[in-house]
């Protein structure tokens, strides 16, 4: 009799505590932060942002679009990855009013509109947030602390890689996720595209004009690319596709190079998970990762209710967040639709969100107005002096006349990690033109420059110290990272 009474007192004080946590959820969504703005308060404060849209894909700027054109002070941080991942994909047939356009220059028209419309681009990224204070601390990677009314997270999704044995080895080296930026180095040599949607078959053309032959390896029996991408597919007679298998690992060896020795794939091991056979394809000069991406979210994920695989989760038929005055639009937030439209329907939705959330907080015109002195207004550089030569005649007179280290950064015009890293470089040059030359070679003009060096793969960033040049980095650098290079090079030079 007394354990059923307790059994029944125990149910109630269950049901009573869910209630009352499920209320506490409901109201301290609400009610969380201190949302009434205090006009005295934000006079005090500096580097205000009424809104912030971390991220420069198609769902931030169209974002920054709606924005800018509902007059609110709008600003685009760009992050690493200027313009995101549509900078990577060659023919875009799907956007609405365009039949046939290139992934970057879609995403370049956007960005002149977002511009032309009043937009401030930041050439920075976001290195924390703090979301125990409101407006919500923003650090960015320069060091600056700016303070945001709202923030519009759009900082979207990263290749995913394989894990597998060599992969890290040979990265840069042959094994990469970007085709474009590695298709003119695989001149008349066998590669390997891995994975079976969209983007493998992307890659897979992207790289047939250069290679001998491209192999598409796809795990399961049949691909989960778009019929009409597959059928794309056909035209092209050194594509092949082979079924039920797992590359287990990249084979490689080390060459004799001009700096010392160098790293190049050779070969894949693969597992026929059909036949359970394991096999090594030799030959193999590229491998190209194309198995889906992962949300970009480690920021915000101990802030904001993210789901098991990382994704932000927006809140019911909205772009809210669970924290009040953060939205979430793209792909960090999407694993389901995942394309350049959708993110941009996120983007408009996730504004006008934000939009509605700073009426209800009363930000109006004349408030913006009165705190216009406290606004951000990020630093704008001076020109730097970035050289371009274009033969290895022009470079030879710009390393003899120097007494400084000489920076080249080789780039592609294709190549998007290059384009996303020239607008850093341009900004190091600026900030270190006392330190050294700084030089941009575009290796698609400057041919008897690359072979001089033998530049394998692009991004790549060399230093020149006493008319010596230094063991290349084949990578994307960020400030920070550029900066140390920088100043390496400059301790070495005599
Ligand atoms: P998807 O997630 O669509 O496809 C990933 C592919 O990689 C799948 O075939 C998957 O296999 C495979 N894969 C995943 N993990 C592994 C692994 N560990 N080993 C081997 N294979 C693996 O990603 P995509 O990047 O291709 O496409 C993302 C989105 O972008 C899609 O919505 C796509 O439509 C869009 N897109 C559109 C383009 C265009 O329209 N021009 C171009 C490129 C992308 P499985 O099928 O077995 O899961």
């Amino acid at each position: 009799m007394n354990t059923k009474i307790s059994l029944k007192s125990l149910m109630a004080l269950f049901l009573i505590m869910g209630i009352t946590a499920g209320l506490t959820a409901f109201f301290g969504y609400f009610s969380a932060k201190p949302m009434t703005i205090d006009v005295n308060t934000l006079k005090k404060r500096t580097n205000l942002i009424p809104v912030a849209i971390i991220g420069s894909g198609p769902a931030g700027l169209t974002s920054g679009i709606y924005g800018a054109r509902s007059g609110i002070p709008t600003y685009i941080f760009e992050g690493n990855k200027p313009g995101g991942l549509l900078t990577e994909t060659t023919e875009v047939e799907n956007w609405p009013g365009e039949t046939l356009i290139l992934g970057p220059d879609l995403i370049n028209k956007m960005h002149q509109q977002a511009q032309d419309l009043g937009v401030t681009f930041v050439a920075d990224t976001i290195e924390s947030i703090d979301t125990s204070q409101w407006p919500y601390m923003l650090t960015l990677e320069s060091g600056v602390q700016v303070h945001a009314l709202s923030v519009i997270i759009a900082t979207g999704a990263t290749p995913r890689r394989l894990g597998i044995p060599g992969e890290s080895e040979y990265w840069g080296y042959g094994v990469t996720t970007c085709a474009v930026c590695d298709a003119p180095f695989r001149k008349g040599q066998d590669v390997i595209v891995i994975g079976g949607g969209d983007s493998a078959v992307e890659e897979a053309i992207q790289l047939a004009p250069h290679a001998r032959t491209v192999t598409i390896m796809v795990r399961k029996d049949h691909m989960r690319a778009a019929a009409r991408m597959q059928d794309r597919l056909r035209g092209y007679n050194n594509i092949k596709i082979r079924f039920n298998v797992d590359v287990k690992e990249v084979i490689g060896e080390q060459v004799e190079g001009q700096f010392g020795p160098i790293k190049r794939v050779t070969a894949v091991r693969v597992y026929d998970n059909k036949t359970n056979e394991e096999f090594i394809m030799n030959d193999i000069r590229g491998v190209f990762l194309a198995i889906g991406h992962i949300p970009n979210s480690q920021l915000f994920c101990e802030h904001i209710e993210c789901d098991d695989n990382g994704y932000i989760k927006p809140q019911g038929r909205s772009q809210k967040t669970s924290l009040r005055g953060i939205f979430v639009a793209g792909d960090v937030a999407d694993h389901v639709y995942r394309q350049a439209i959708t993110s941009a329907g996120f983007g408009c939705m996730a504004m006008l969100d934000a939009a509605a959330f700073l009426g209800d907080i009363e930000f109006t015109d004349q408030l913006a107005e009165d705190i216009e002195a406290q606004m951000y207004y990020p630093e704008t550089l001076g020109e730097s002096t970035v050289l371009q030569p274009r033969t290895m005649q022009e470079l030879k007179h710009i390393i003899a006349e120097s007494k400084k280290p000489v920076i080249v950064d080789f780039y592609g015009d294709l190549c998007p990690s290059c384009l996303q890293m020239l607008p850093v470089y341009n900004r190091v040059a600026g900030e270190m033109a006392d330190e050294a030359i700084f030089v941009k070679v575009n290796v698609d003009e400057a041919e008897d420059i690359v072979k001089h060096f033998n530049v394998l793969t692009v991004p790549c960033i060399m230093a020149i110290t006493d008319g010596k040049p230094q063991k290349p980095a084949y990578r994307t650098m960020r400030r920070k990272e550029l900066m140390s290079f920088v100043e390496a090079a400059s301790s070495q030079q005599k």
